[in-house]
């Protein structure tokens, strides 16, 4: 491959006559700060979710469709955004750190993205640091011809496979596991692409949603248990695949279906064809992105996550009511289950809680207002709703607890009487392997307490979580089971490998230090 570096910030990757005489790969970048970013949107204490995949074929600004579908899919993945699009000969791609609008701010950088088919990635990332050379989607010249890819979820094994093939000679550009895949379909002998992607992942293992682009195809392939979700849409002659439908709905296109589990759409001039991997596997869709991680206004595996979460609300309120004069929620992610619990125990719902969505960087130093000073930058307390009250506080999720004592801590200083927690899923209690990142599960507060030293920490005068039958019961199960391992401890596949998040840049010796800030560094386990 020859390599003409144009200026700073444009590259082109021309292959050579012999390997790949049409084609070329032409890349841009442009940087915002991540930490900067992370901050503006990420909640307090919370997992973070994983990334948000996206694919367009046959639009004339399909370019323009994955950026405003990546900006509705914002809350999957703040560190890095990116677009690669196929004019039918060449690839062209921008990738930057940051968030989607400050990636593409420039209106001129669609001028550099020309084509009918895009694909797109917003990440966060849960293997691999905060750098750009690990911004999605990766492009690749392989003897098969250009390809980009986009990822959502995380390998098991993808280490050892990693290090096989390093073994064999195999050069890694990145420390994402996303780039084993390339590895492994460029190895394939197949003749077409499906067969690639099969001989890919008879060997590759875990949770994976991906789009792959190349220069006149759109691919999309999902995990045989499904625990990310992917899903088709159309508008007018265009498809459209995304990770949630409110992607759809800003483009004002038709949810189709989702991808099933284990299966690869191939969408070309002759329309959609579908195939399936060979691996058979227990449906294990993530139970946890209708608790909290995907957008209340979204259908994912084929339901409605704000009617999951009404119910996830209701049954909550008849496993555990409480005597309150109000129900309020901590915004926003549990404001649906909070109508919920509203609904079914007849206390009277409030807005007690406001949530100032537009932090950005902050200059604002935590001496200069004290105490609780990290949540009262994000939420502030309705005096006027919440003084003499008797409260239900309704919480998707508590992970550390750090943040709901600051809040409690707060409301009480607002007049609350009393303080009654309800948690709309099950304890916390062992880390995700499939693509969230959480902390170690040392740091989980419900491996280490019992509900009843918890309610004592957060100070609270009464603590209930829902149970793990009442999750279930919440969902539907038409189409398969679900994974809950991080409230049972019973995963669907076991990890092959436990490494922490960094481990592959430290053995690559080309990690940028400076650009993760103390927090992304934070240790997981994959
Ligand atoms: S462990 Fe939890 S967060 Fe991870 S895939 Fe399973 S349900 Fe989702």
């Amino acid at each position: 491959m020859r390599i003409v570096v144009l200026d700073m910030n444009h590259t082109f990757f021309q292959p050579e006559e012999s390997s790949q005489p049409e084609g070329q790969i032409i890349d841009s970048t442009s940087f915002h700060s991540a930490v900067e970013s992370s901050c503006a949107s990420a909640p307090i204490d919370k997992p973070r979710s994983n990334c948000a995949i996206v694919g367009v074929y046959a639009h004339p600004e399909a370019a323009k469709l994955v950026y405003s579908s990546l900006y509705a899919l914002q809350h999957r993945g703040q560190e890095s955004s990116g677009i690669v699009s196929s004019d039918g000969q060449n690839l062209f791609r921008h990738v930057g750190m940051g968030l989607v609008t400050n990636v593409f701010a420039d209106a001129a950088i669609f001028d550099k993205l020309p084509g009918n088919l895009a694909i797109g990635h917003n990440r966060y990332s849960t293997t691999g640091s905060t750098v750009l050379h690990n911004a999605q989607p990766f492009v690749v010249s392989a003897k098969h011809g250009l390809m980009a890819v986009s990822h959502n979820g995380n390998f098991i094994n993808s280490r050892s496979l990693r290090k096989k093939l390093e073994d064999e000679g195999s050069i890694f550009q990145t420390t994402s596991d996303t780039e084993t895949i390339l590895h492994l379909m460029a190895k394939s002998p197949a003749p077409d692409i499906a067969g690639r992607l099969k001989d890919t992942f008879r060997q590759l293992k875990g949770a994976y949603s991906l789009v792959i682009l190349t220069r006149s195809k759109l691919i999309a392939v999902r995990d045989p248990r499904g625990w990310r979700p992917l899903n088709i849409g159309r508008k007018n002659q265009a498809w459209i695949i995304a990770s949630e439908t409110c992607a759809f709905d800003l483009l004002e296109a038709e949810y189709v279906r989702e991808v099933e589990p284990g299966e690869i759409i191939v969408i070309d001039q002759n329309g959609l064809h579908s195939d399936f991997l060979e691996e058979k596997a227990e449906r294990a869709a993530c139970i946890f992105e209708l608790v909290y991680f995907s957008r209340p206004d979204s259908k994912i595996f084929d339901e409605n996550v704000d009617r999951a979460r009404r119910r996830l609300g209701k049954n909550l309120a008849n496993e555990h009511p409480a005597q309150a004069d109000i129900v309020i929620s901590v915004p926003d992610s549990s404001n649906t289950a909070a109508l919920g619990y509203a609904r079914n125990s007849g206390i009277k719902f409030e807005i007690g809680l406001i949530r100032n969505h537009y932090i950005g960087r902050t200059f604002i130093h935590p001496d200069q207002i004290g105490r609780d000073a990290n949540v009262r930058i994000k939420f502030n307390p309705v005096k006027g709703v919440l003084n003499g009250k008797r409260i239900v506080l309704v919480e998707d999720s508590i992970v550390r607890g750090t943040t709901l004592k600051h809040l409690v801590r707060m409301l009480r200083k607002a007049g609350a009487k009393e303080v009654h927690v309800r948690v709309s899923s099950p304890p916390i209690i062992s880390p995700c392997y499939y693509g969230m990142d959480f902390p170690t599960k040392d740091e989980l507060i419900a491996n280490n307490k019992s509900i009843e030293e918890i309610k004592n920490y957060l100070e609270v005068d009464s603590l209930e979580y829902l149970s793990v039958e009442g999750l279930l019961k919440s969902v539907p199960h038409e189409k398969g089971g679900y994974c809950t391992a991080c409230f049972t401890g019973r995963y669907p596949l076991p990890p092959e490998e436990v490494m922490r998040k960094f481990e592959q840049d430290s053995n690559n010796g080309h990690l940028d230090e400076a650009s993760v800030n103390d927090e992304q560094k934070t240790p997981v386990a994959i």
